[in-house]
């Protein structure tokens, strides 16, 4: 293939957070024939996993969305349309369902998918033009309790660690997450460096996952527990005097509160509710407080709980008793899902205001309407409704329109048949994607061609606060246009929105992000597009203050709260927070016996609108299964490769077995990225404090077909 290559240009891979910087190879006609790693970036040193090698071939697979369409009976047929036509059509959709229900009758969810520049647009329009206060991502079904946590524990989301603290560690334990094949190059990552230092690793996991098949300690613990071993170990970390009292004085209030809330849980009552043994309660408190420098990292085994908040709190807790946040190989660090969730929760103004600046805080009501040119009182004084509130705010009928933006929900949200009511449901439901057939844009009266990845210029961040950019391999697909020029035709059907600056030119948008954030935690200032791709991706802050002094961007890892009380509560210290355990899960029962687990493959990515189209992903992960303990599977006459017919409270799927001693005997597991699968099954109760449904703990029966 290298023969074909005339250039190679440079990106970064627009799947999962880990950040590969990519180069995409075009032949002598421009076609993309080739993707590799570069190889003196930070992040991946030259490697991609198996998504990342074929992402050349997104550009021309099938489904490709390629002009504006319209209809306004969602039975009818779509007819194609112009784009002035879509955006005067939908501007005018939006303007009669906000008069005749309320402003805040029309929503918007976006993703984790698209550029930073067109997050910043995206959030300028519906916060300064719009003016509908729900407006959320698709990050609440995947990040939000890493964000909610975060804040609750240090003030502001912002994930303290890096890739590097994998360099020099002494001890990680990995609380559901599966590296290998949710985050292949993390993982890469955080194998050669165990090889080199041999520092233990201890996975909790229900499932015996890829990564819990490389620990050194497997906890299989029983689901949505977590917060209970989380407050055992400190309990036996408080009773042996393991803690850091030192770095818990100088940086952390609510010391004693949580001490009190910790007695409660001593490792024999802890272990009847986790189904962890107490012997191992105890071995790994004093591994990980003992060790020199500890990490706690995680994913969607602890975010996508009806817990999830407190979890992260809970792993916050743990890190800073420990004095293991801001110092090398000691951290708390969420590793994310979609390649650009950080973005949108830096900058695309979901649940506040860009910067991290919060809607309830009326300085940053203040100093935002004056940069964008809005009355601040024309911004909500509190964040609306989270995706997982609004369907239910479509059912009532208090939400008659909505504007998905490369998010989809019919295959992504918990329980589709009722989604799809839902969807049903909508006065007006405009499609923003680059795939028309997605199975949401059944749903649409207007579809929106959005350009694909590299078919535009911008950038995004990583897990680690890295902000890599993304160069244009080609023009966009047919008529399709990039986000941030479909926010600004779309803003310009507004005489607010005409009033305001929306350059169409993503280098000025990325000053304007610069320029605002100046002196907050999330402080880009210092950077342009030229310099993040001389360095391969730099991290976040990055202040013009460190250009002025001549400092360079720092190869290898930058952490944050490296000083004392750098904290962003009041006063700088961070808060330790008391989490007793509610237990308000379903569960397993004489009706539905089985725990249902749901998880990514490494094939895949989300719902599969790009991953189902490009070959070789296809091709080694075509279809939907489920995992099956044999022992339970012989008990119900159950055989490998049999196709049994799942069963729960909300709806049923058709799947095949596959048998294997992953799974413990009382639960299955399918992976979420089906159409009309897993989705159907689950329940997706609601973390209090992000809005965040547990994908993973939900009960279902199994019936033969
Ligand atoms: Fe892309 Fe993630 Fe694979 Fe890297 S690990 S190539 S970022 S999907």
């Amino acid at each position: 293939a290298d023969k074909k290559i005339e250039k190679w240009t440079y990106a970064t891979c627009g799947y999962c957070s880990t950040g590969c910087a990519i180069e995409v190879g075009t032949d002598k006609d421009g076609v993309p024939v080739g993707s590799r790693g570069v190889a003196d970036a930070d992040v991946n040193r030259g490697k991609l996993c198996v998504k990342g090698l074929f992402e050349h071939e997104l550009f021309e697979s099938a489904g490709r969305g390629d002009v504006p369409l319209m209809r306004s009976n969602i039975h009818d047929e779509y007819q194609e349309a112009s784009w002035d036509e879509s955006f005067e059509k939908m501007a005018s959709e939006i303007k009669r369902i906000q008069d005749t229900y309320g402003p805040d009758s029309f929503a918007i969810v976006s993703t984790g998918q698209i550029l930073t520049e067109g997050f910043y647009t995206l959030g300028k329009l519906a916060r300064g033009v719009i003016g509908t206060n729900n407006y959320d991502g698709n990050t609440t079904l995947c990040m939000a309790s890493a964000v909610s946590g975060y804040k609750r524990s240090f003030g502001s989301d912002g994930p303290p660690g890096c890739y590097e603290d994998f360099e020099h560690t002494d001890c990680l334990i990995a609380w559901g997450s599966n590296l290998p094949e949710q985050h292949p190059i993390i993982y890469w990552r955080f194998k050669e460096a165990q090889e080199k230092r041999k520092f233990p690793l201890i996975v909790i996991d229900p499932r015996v996952t890829m990564l819990a098949q490389n620990a050194d300690m497997h906890l299989a613990i029983t689901p949505g527990t977590d917060v209970v071993l989380m407050n055992s170990l400190m309990h036996v970390i408080l009773a042996e005097g393991l803690e850091d009292q030192d770095y818990i004085k100088a940086n952390t209030t609510g010391f004693d509160e949580l001490a009190a809330e910790v007695k409660n849980y001593d490792p024999i009552t802890a272990s009847k509710i986790c189904g962890i043994d107490e012997d191992t309660i105890r071995n790994v408190a004093r591994l990980y407080a003992k060790a020199g420098a500890a990490m706690n990292i995680w994913t969607m085994g602890i975010n996508q709980s009806t817990h999830g908040s407190d979890g992260v709190v809970g792993l916050n807790n743990l890190s800073l008793l420990t004095g293991n946040i801001g110092k090398k190989g000691g951290t708390s660090l969420s590793i994310t899902g979609q390649c650009n969730a950080m973005g949108t929760r830096e900058w695309s103004s979901c649940s506040g205001l860009p910067g991290y600046r919060l809607l309830e805080n009326e300085q940053d009501r203040i100093d935002i309407g004056k940069y964008w040119g809005v009355d601040p009182e024309f911004f909500p004084k509190k964040r609306g409704l989270a995706q997982t509130d609004i369907f239910p705010a479509i059912e009532t009928g208090a939400i008659k329109g909505l504007w998905l933006v490369g998010t989809n929900p019919m295959t992504s949200m918990p329980n589709t048949a009722r989604i799809r009511k839902t969807l049903e449901k909508l006065e007006c439901c405009v499609v923003q994607d680059s795939y028309l057939d997605v199975e949401t844009t059944q749903y649409a009266h207007i579809f929106l061609p959005a350009a694909i990845w590299a078919e535009k210029e911008g950038v995004f961040t990583n897990t680690e606060r890295r902000v890599n950019i993304i160069r244009k391999v080609k023009e966009p697909y047919g008529q399709s246009k990039t986000d941030l020029h479909i926010f600004n035709g779309l803003a310009k059907q507004f005489e607010q929105g005409r009033k305001m600056n929306f350059p169409d030119n993503f280098h000025e948008v990325f000053d304007e992000m610069r320029e605002l954030s100046k002196g907050r935690l999330v402080d880009i200032s210092g950077m342009t597009h030229d310099l993040i791709e001389q360095n391969k991706g730099i991290q976040w802050p990055y202040t013009q203050e460190q250009v002025d002094k001549g400092e360079k961007p720092l190869k290898g890892g930058k952490r944050l709260y490296t000083e004392p009380a750098t904290f962003r509560h009041p006063g700088g210290r961070a808060k330790l927070i008391p989490l007793p355990f509610i237990d308000n899960n379903e569960k397993p029962d004489e009706q539905y016996p089985f725990w249902l687990n749901s998880g990514r493959l490494v094939e895949h990515f989300h719902s599969r609108t790009r991953t189902g189209k490009v070959g070789n992903n296809n091709k080694y992960s075509p279809t939907p299964f489920m995992e099956m303990n044999p022992d339970t599977a012989a008990e119900q006459g159950i055989e490998h490769q049999s196709y049994v017919r799942v069963i729960s409270r909300r709806g049923d799927a058709v799947v095949m077995v596959m048998l294997t001693q992953r799974v413990p005997r009382t639960m299955v597991f399918i992976p979420f990225h089906f159409f009309d699968c897993v989705n159907r099954l689950t329940l997706g109760l609601l973390d209090p404090h992000s809005r965040q449904p547990a994908f993973k703990q939900c009960a279902v029966r199994i019936e033969h077909v």
